[in-house]
């Protein structure tokens, strides 16, 4: 409220110090939009739920679907049209049915970007527009609070498309640039919706299988330098790497990586889907571009699986401003503004100091869940696998005799409410047309079969023993389950 309806209110109630401390918020509010606009960062502490919704509603007013005086008999308010309002005669005028719906999305309703520029300024909604470029700031803030430097950040977009969509945008771009490239050389990582945005985007996967090194499964920098040789660096899209992935693979090595890139001018793409949340991921990434050391074009992020938020987004940031500007004018048409708003809402509530607290915590959960699943798995004959370089995923070795009962394990495991521990035995399956041996497991033949387990941000410390206790029972009945049929099977 303005100053001049706060005077008018003191008028009213005939007593000013009541309304004081309205007036002592409002001005705090004032302070928390002008230092945002201003500063167009994360506030260091999270703002309140009701802070967030003033700011969403006078967002909402400056966008045209709001500028309608009262209609009589319309269910939400949302659209425009009645008499001294505005009147919309176009075909996509933010006109919106339901009450619930236009709630849903805090009364913004166009959407965000133009038909040639998911970034330009939608002239009906100013507000949508400064929402999403405000969060665009915040998101590359978040980045660097997360770890990342001002050279590997200069800018970040949010796009409406999870991880494996907005790798595939981020190929398409960089295919205007590189038009005679048929390939993208990828260091295997048995997830498909990596692969698949290989194959949907219209390129040939060449796979480089990866090594083992003690128990863990790394980059052989020297296949993907062959491979890359074989084909010549003029048919290459890029090298696309990965960083956060399931033990015991490891993070690829961005660093000999983007090394490498950069001697033999490919360019290359980071998939990057939850390694915000580990400083030693984007630490690494740093070291990848330090002093122009290395090549990385784009990094591709998950916001579910780093902010917490639903699934529906992604953050593509890199080091060139040019490149990521590409990406968004290549998206063809609006976007929803949905996964945008969710991050907005999320930064703005969560703020620059209870994030690092969240990605301190999940340092501490990933050190107590290795601690004590070594410590579950000496009792049960089972190994936790060496992989220090991956800091979110861990695996269990299992017993030699329980790979031929994998299924049954993983599934005991998910109807006691156990959900993300997976048992992986590798199998031999065809993926987009291509014949993986071993796949689940990320190499061709990884010496036994293992159980995942991962701490990821916003995991609880109390979660952790909950799983230990239910995997420990889970382990006992299967035990007797197999024992049972094997002897059965004796029997027989
Ligand atoms: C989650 C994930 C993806 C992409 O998943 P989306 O569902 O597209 O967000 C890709 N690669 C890895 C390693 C992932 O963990």
């Amino acid at each position: 409220m303005d100053s001049k309806s706060l005077d008018l209110c003191a008028g009213i109630l005939q007593n000013g110090s009541y309304i004081a401390l309205a007036r002592q918020n409002q001005a705090q509010k004032t302070a928390l939009l002008v230092r945002l606009l201003s500063e167009r960062r994360m506030p260091q502490q999270g703002w309140t739920d009701e802070q967030v919704r003033s700011v969403l509603a006078m967002f909402a007013s400056m966008d045209s679907n709001n500028h309608g005086s009262t209609r009589p008999g319309s269910g939400s308010g949302s659209g425009g049209g009645g008499s001294g309002g505005g009147v919309g005669v176009g075909e996509r005028e933010g006109r919106v049915w339901s009450a619930m719906v236009a709630e849903r999305h805090s009364f913004l309703a166009h959407g965000v970007g133009r038909s040639g520029d998911i970034v330009a300024v939608q002239p009906k909604a100013p507000g949508s527009s400064l929402i999403q470029r405000l969060t665009h700031f915040m998101a590359a803030d978040a980045l660097r609070v997360a770890g990342a430097s001002k050279t590997l950040v200069a800018s970040a977009i949010v796009l409406p498309m999870a991880t494996g969509m907005s790798a595939l945008l981020v190929f398409l771009t960089l295919r205007t640039m590189r038009p005679a490239a048929r390939f993208i050389v990828w260091p295997r990582i048995d997830q498909k919706s990596c692969l698949k945005s290989i194959c949907t985007a219209g390129f040939t996967p060449i796979v480089v299988e990866q090594c083992l090194r003690g128990d863990e499964i790394v980059t052989d920098l020297e296949a993907v330098e062959a491979a890359i040789g074989a084909h010549g660096a003029d048919a290459i899209l890029c090298v696309f790497s990965t960083t956060s992935c399931f033990a015991p693979r490891t993070p690829d090595d961005v660093v000999g990586l983007a090394a490498l890139c950069k001697r033999t001018g490919v360019p290359h793409v980071v998939n990057n889907a939850y390694g915000v949340q580990s400083e030693r991921i984007m630490s690494s990434l740093n070291a990848a571009v330090e002093g122009g050391r290395g090549r990385i074009d784009a990094l591709v992020q998950s916001t579910d699986k780093n902010f917490m938020v639903p699934v529906g987004g992604c953050v593509v940031a890199g080091p060139d401003k040019a490149l990521v500007a590409a990406v968004s004018k290549l998206y063809p048409g609006r976007a929803s503004m949905s996964p945008i708003l969710d991050l907005f809402i999320t930064l703005l509530s969560m703020g620059a100091d209870t994030f690092r607290q969240l990605l301190a915590e999940r340092k501490a959960n990933y050190e107590y869940l290795r601690q004590r699943l070594a410590a579950w798995a000496e009792t049960r004959g089972a190994r936790l696998l060496e992989t220090p370089a991956n800091d979110i995923s861990l695996a269990v070795a299992l017993p030699d005799g329980v790979a031929a009962h994998a299924t049954q394990l993983g599934s005991m495991l998910f109807h006691r409410f156990v959900s993300g521990a997976r048992v992986v035995k590798g199998e031999n399956k065809e993926v987009c047309g291509i014949r993986f041996d071993g796949y689940g497991s990320h190499v061709s033949k990884y010496p036994c079969c293992y159980l995942n387990a991962a701490a990821a941000i916003g995991m609880r410390r109390a979660e952790v023993d909950v799983f230990i206790d239910r995997l420990d029972r889970t382990w006992t009945e299967f035990n007797a389950v197999i024992a049972k049929r094997e002897r059965g099977a004796a029997a027989e």
